[in-house]
């Protein structure tokens, strides 16, 4: 098939025009965000021809005063607002709103027209755009009053018989009803498959968690046994002492790695953090302070500039703390020589607290893996660690809604940054 000029740069503008804002996450309003902009942006493509149409036929068309041009140029303004408003996070209105509209703007054609014929059918119609764009319940009194309007446009039309009237209100309830019908099935469906979408998830989660586990248990346990059978065959107390060491030193990171997957859990498993008056500089301050000890004992130095007054945060403490503790054991941990410098102050309407260090640096491949569960950058394999302690991080600061992002040269340094909102 031959393929006109630009034809994959229009498909893209298409999609992208199309699709739905990134900021809703739930499936079924996606899917209606979707359709919705569907609509708009047709319409929107369409009108401008519709309007030179009118223009070209009708050569007498006078665009200031005129009707129709005046309510295409007046539709195009609204589809414009209803597009704008689906891509905020009020988008659940502009579904309302065109629907809404296109009843309006029915019910005006109807009063203009005699007899408003094209209308009814319009809106016997209307509900079929609430199939997709509304809830079953939501279109269910778009139907109602599609219907308490038919009525009325129905005995407006002085030449009906009663015959017709009554055949038509039974086709208008029969078609409502099968609309219904159909939009409450389509919204257990969904609700189905959003169901089994949460329960694939959670099955997928489970076994990478278990996965995970049983791949970082597998090294300690294969050292204890292997040290336990040594163990048992050296009589050699020194050797002996040398073999207790190793298995305790298992033992330890095996408990240090329960602890971290139990936080983990504990955090996935709330729903969000405790909301209290946190004074974050305070905060920063006292566990920078508390962990100093450790940097100097390395021969490290630490720099701490606190701007005063700043100004509280809504959160929870300990996380907090916990979130802090990691990025400051790691600056020690992952330091050799040199220092940490610590900053927290106020950039625009945000807190912003940098945490940066002159150690080995992480690279450019490396740096957009750090923040996954489990994940250790090679080198790092020599220190003793989880790869739970910046998932742990990213998981408390942005259920804190804030951000972290990491700048890093290899062999020079690292420095973590956590945006919070005041
Ligand atoms: P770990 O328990 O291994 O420290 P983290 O999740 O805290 O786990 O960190 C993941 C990886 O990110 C670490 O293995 C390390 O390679 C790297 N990393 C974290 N912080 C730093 C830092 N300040 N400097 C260099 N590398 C770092």
């Amino acid at each position: 098939m031959t393929k006109f000029p630009y034809q994959a740069a229009i498909r893209r503008g298409w999609n992208k025009a199309v699709a739905p804002s990134s900021s809703i996450t739930d499936p079924i309003s996606r899917h209606r965000a979707q359709f919705l902009n569907l609509m708009l942006v047709s319409f929107m493509f369409v009108a401008p021809f519709i309007l030179v149409i009118q223009i070209l036929i009708s050569p007498t068309v006078n665009l200031a005063t005129d009707t129709s041009p005046k309510a295409v140029t007046m539709g195009l303004a609204i589809v414009f607002i209803v597009y704008i408003i689906n891509h905020t996070p009020y988008y659940r209105i502009a579904n309302y709103i065109a629907i809404s509209v296109g009843l309006v703007a029915v019910v005006v054609s109807a009063m203009a027209s005699s007899p408003p014929h094209i209308e009814i059918l319009y809106l016997v119609a209307l509900p079929l755009a609430g199939i997709l764009l509304l809830s079953a319940t939501e279109n269910s009194i778009v139907c109602l009053l599609t219907i308490v309007c038919l009525v009325v446009f129905i005995k407006l039309m002085s030449d009906i018989s009663n015959d017709i009237f009554k055949d038509m209100i039974t086709f208008t309830i029969i078609v409502e009803a099968m609309i219904l019908f159909a939009s409450y099935q389509r919204n257990k469906l969904e609700v189905d498959r959003q169901r089994q979408v949460i329960e694939n998830e959670k099955v997928r989660i489970l076994s990478r968690f278990i996965n995970d586990i049983s791949h970082e248990l597998r090294t300690p346990l294969s050292i204890i046994g292997t040290g336990v059978y040594l163990l048992d065959k050296s009589s050699d107390p020194e050797a002996r002492h040398q073999r207790v060491d190793l298995i305790q030193n298992q033992i330890e990171y095996i408990t240090v790695l329960v602890e971290d997957m139990l936080t983990m859990t504990r955090l996935d498993s709330r729903l969000l953090p405790v909301s209290n008056r946190l004074a974050i500089g305070d905060l920063v301050r006292e566990t920078t302070t508390r962990l100093t000890e450790k940097a100097t004992a390395k021969g490290l130095t630490v720099e701490l500039n606190v701007q005063p007054e700043l100004p509280p945060i809504q959160g929870d403490m300990k996380e907090c703390q916990l979130a802090f503790t990691h990025l400051l054991k790691n600056a020690i941990l992952y330091t050799p020589q040199g220092g940490i410098k610590v900053r927290a102050f106020m950039r625009q309407t945000s807190i912003v607290i940098e945490i940066e260090d002159t150690g080995i640096g992480i690279s450019e491949s490396d740096r957009s893996r750090i923040f996954e569960r489990f994940y250790r950058v090679e080198q790092a394999r020599t220190t003793r660690g989880t790869g739970l302690g910046l998932a742990v991080t990213k998981k408390i600061i942005e259920d804190h809604h804030g951000s972290i992002e990491v700048e890093s040269v290899l062999g020079q340094g690292s420095l973590f940054r956590v945006i919070l909102k005041p």
